[in-house]
């Protein structure tokens, strides 16, 4: 009888990472999309990270070769230092992280953390360096404890309560009907745009990245959620490198540096102040958010 059960058993098994294939971004691309030629070169070492300095040295990439994206792209991001990446949708900007994280290999220059190429390192310790907060974060058909501990399934109960603390989101759970052990997902509770993003950036807490990216929702969200998010995230990129793609700009003056992307090429770079005085894209895009958010009454004085 054992025997006959075995390959219901497997079937079962292959479903579920069938499954979790196609709503976790991560997993997605490791079953599905990463192209068979991004693969460990033999022997690869792991990345060593000492102070998680990132480093684009003239990369060029394109999706399909006939078509670049990418063009001549270098910015450097020193130890634990927050990069802001602007621009218009379709610029290149998530295409920055996905190439950082290596779902694709570029075509020309060289990327670069703590000065040991991505393309030389084994693809695990390089994805366990880097944690990603997603635009939209789709949610597994399983408990809001699975939820926050995926990819870190040893995590203990006082690290899973500590990660929601520190995403402003243990009191919201506390508050729902099984607290921690309540369904959640499609055919669960629904959580709403905001209460998703913080599922994913306490996930982002237990796994404790070296690197953090973060692809702000391009849906706004209400103002105090907001301002709930930001505090959540400013904790989080504390004392690491960090990457904010930002659409609201209003969230990224404080970065250590600023690029303004268009057409897949940085055209301007610098600090928010100086950019501003420089009067140039970042200027004008400001100018529109700003004159956009009084005429919203979201500008907070
Ligand atoms: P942004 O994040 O700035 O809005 P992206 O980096 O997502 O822009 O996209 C940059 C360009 O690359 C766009 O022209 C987009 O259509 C294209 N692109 C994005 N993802 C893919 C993909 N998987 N295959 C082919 N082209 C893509
Ligand atoms: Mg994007």
């Amino acid at each position: 009888l054992m025997q006959l059960f075995r390959p219901l058993d497997l079937l079962g098994m292959v479903y579920r990472e069938i499954r979790q294939g196609l709503i976790d971004m991560e997993a997605m691309f490791r079953l599905i999309d990463t192209p068979p030629e991004i693969a460990d070169a033999p022997g690869a070492p792991d990345l060593q990270v000492t102070g998680a300095a990132i480093r684009f040295d003239a990369v060029d990439f394109g999706y399909d070769p006939r078509r670049q994206i990418l063009h001549g792209v270098s910015f450097h991001v020193p130890p634990g230092a927050k990069l802001a990446v602007v621009g218009h949708s379709g610029a290149g900007k998530s295409t920055l992280s996905r190439i950082l994280y290596r779902f694709y290999d570029i075509q020309g220059g060289r990327v670069t953390i703590d000065g040991q190429d991505i393309a030389g390192v084994t693809q695990s310790s390089l994805r366990r360096a880097i944690g990603i907060v997603p635009q939209d974060t789709v949610l597994f058909n399983d408990t809001i404890r699975y939820n926050i501990a995926y990819g870190r399934p040893d995590a203990s109960e006082a690290e899973i309560v500590a990660a929601a603390r520190g995403a402003a989101i243990h009191d919201f759970i506390l508050g729902l009907p099984d607290g921690y052990d309540t369904q959640v997902g499609e055919r669960g509770l629904k959580l709403s745009g905001g209460e998703k993003q913080r599922v994913a950036i306490a996930r982002t807490i237990l796994k404790n990245p070296a690197i953090l990216i973060l692809d702000e929702a391009t849906s706004a969200l209400d103002s105090a959620t907001e301002a709930s998010i930001q505090e959540a995230l400013g904790g989080v990129s504390a004392g690491r490198t960090t990457i904010v793609i930002a659409h609201r700009l209003s969230t990224i003056t404080d970065a250590d540096e600023i690029i303004v992307m268009d057409a897949g090429r940085i055209i301007e770079c610098g600090r928010h102040e100086v950019l501003l005085a420089r009067g140039g894209a970042y200027a004008d895009m400001w100018a529109l958010q700003q004159a956009e958010e009084a005429e919203n009454g979201t500008l907070v004085a």
